[in-house]
């Protein structure tokens, strides 16, 4: 029994360990099997963290590459735009006239060249800060692009310039074209910090044809022409032509310095008088603002010429004092001829204003007595006068202790001045003429125009409407309520010596 029990036992144990040796080979092979996957398995995230760094370095190349190509592509576009208008700039209109005055010399076309300039753009950057100046050049170069033809290419030339060309037209095309940016630039009112600012441009016109010597000598000859249209009095086309040269070379501002130097010396200057007339029919004086000229060569120039060089360069002043000095000569010998309350109005730049040896020049002359102080007035601009209104205040104040009146010159081409107005001493508004000449046409200068009326009787001042140019004008604005009228419908600026004699002359019929 043992004996049988023994051998099943020894039987189980054999079988056990049959197993046993089975399972051990199994093992061993799962074991060699798992090594081989894992050694695989290391060998895949080997290749795939290979895989995922390549990736990653690709994808950065690329990065980098767009990136250059942006950047140049930015480059580009920065190296041929204008920053503020993103409008072509001055190189690229260069290239576009070179290729404009090529074709007109090889295939005998004609092209118009524009330089267009505008000219209240130092009344609003001095007045209401650059920010507003900028903020203007980019309004104008919106309304420019989004007039622009198929034809023709524009580009921002620097500060408050702009250039044109068209293609293939003739002089009147490109007359009407420029006519027609004028009126677009007129229709347009600068609007900032809730005060609003008339715009108007100067252009220079030249037609490019098989005649024209080169791209430089277009721009000279626009540039001469952009000037003629500022001189000539602003907001208009002038057209270059061959004449223009000569005279308008003369102009160049630098020139000016010893031709207004050796004026002063030699008293080649000379003053006219234009009445400024009341509109009360009561009223049966007639006050005067004594103007400056200039003689050359048997010529009278008018001082929108050599006035602006004469700033620049520091001679205003020292012209002011002639001015001055010659006008209180004159009235001393003759304001006896005059009407008891006539009074003569002299201009005075800003530089003069607040400049201690002005204010001492004139308090002398007035400390001599050689008439009353009420028969002269001061006109100063109203830009000046706030730029510098503590200075301008007290100058003015010093003066007025003699009687002497002060009118505000230009007023409204300013318009952020209207708060300053109640801080200034002046006894007359005189509004600025760009403002009357369109008070027919223009609903906003007609309001502006009555607006400033009011607001200076308010103030208790005269008002006064300069470029009085016909007789609807007048009326307009003698219907508006204006104190007084001046213009070349009420008066031409004439010689004070001329004055003088028709006054003697009409004194000795009223006697005979
Ligand atoms: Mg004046």
């Amino acid at each position: 029994m043992s004996k049988n029990k023994n051998s099943h036992l020894y039987a189980q144990i054999k079988t056990l360990e049959l197993n046993l040796s089975k399972q051990k080979k199994i093992s061993k092979a799962l074991l060699t099997r798992v090594k081989r996957n894992l050694k695989h398995q290391i060998n895949i995230n080997d290749a795939f963290e290979h895989n995922f760094f390549l990736l990653e370095q690709i994808k950065e190349t690329k990065k980098k590459l767009i990136h250059e190509a942006k950047n140049s592509q930015r480059f580009s576009y920065m190296a041929k735009h204008d920053s503020l208008t993103g409008m072509y700039n001055r190189n690229v209109f260069n290239d576009f006239l070179k290729v404009h005055v090529a074709t007109a010399q090889e295939n005998m076309e004609t092209h118009a060249l524009f330089f267009l300039d505008l000219d209240q753009f130092k009344v609003i950057n001095d007045t209401s800060g650059h920010l507003a100046g900028d903020e203007m050049i980019k309004q104008i170069a919106t309304i420019l692009l989004g007039t622009k033809k198929p034809d023709e290419t524009i580009a921002r030339l620097g500060g408050d310039e702009f250039g044109m060309l068209k293609k293939n037209c003739s002089l009147n095309q490109a007359m009407k074209a420029a006519e027609s940016l004028l009126s677009t630039i007129e229709k347009f009112h600068f609007s900032w910090d809730e005060k609003l600012f008339k715009v108007s441009a100067s252009i220079g016109l030249v037609i490019i044809n098989n005649n024209t010597i080169s791209d430089i000598e277009a721009q000279k000859n626009a540039d001469i022409a952009c000037y003629a249209a500022k001189n000539a009095g602003r907001n208009r086309v002038h057209l270059y032509q061959e004449a223009d040269d000569s005279l308008l070379k003369q102009n160049a501002e630098l020139q000016w310095v010893p031709k207004l130097t050796k004026a002063l010396e030699n008293d080649l200057f000379c003053l006219f008088a234009q009445p400024i007339k009341p509109t009360d029919p009561k009223l049966d004086y007639v006050h005067y603002e004594i103007l400056v000229r200039l003689k050359e060569d048997g010529k009278i120039i008018l001082p929108g010429v050599f006035l602006p060089p004469a700033e620049r360069y520091n001679l205003i002043t020292k012209i002011d004092s002639w001015i001055i000095t010659k006008s209180f000569e004159w009235l001393a010998k003759n304001i006896q001829y005059f009407h008891q309350k006539a009074h003569f109005s002299i201009n005075l730049s800003g530089q003069s204003l607040g400049n201690k040896s002005m204010l001492k020049l004139i308090t002398a002359l007035l400390d001599k007595n050689l008439f009353n102080g009420d028969r002269v007035h001061f006109e100063v601009t109203e830009t000046m006068a706030i730029s510098n209104l503590q200075e301008a205040n007290s100058f003015i104040g010093q003066i007025k202790n003699y009687g002497c009146g002060f009118s505000l010159d230009d007023f409204g081409s300013g318009l952020s001045s209207l708060s300053y107005l109640k801080n200034l001493e002046v006894n007359t508004l005189k509004v600025d003429g760009v403002f009357i000449r369109d008070i027919l046409d223009d609903p906003i200068d007609e309001e502006m125009v009555s607006s400033i009326n009011n607001i200076g009787h308010v103030m208790g001042m005269k008002t006064v409407a300069e470029y009085v140019e016909n007789e609807k004008i007048a009326n307009k604005l003698i219907e508006m309520g204006f104190d007084y009228l001046q213009g070349n419908i009420i008066g031409e600026p004439r010689p004070l010596s001329d004055l003088l004699e028709s006054i003697k002359a009409r004194a000795n019929k009223l006697v005979q």
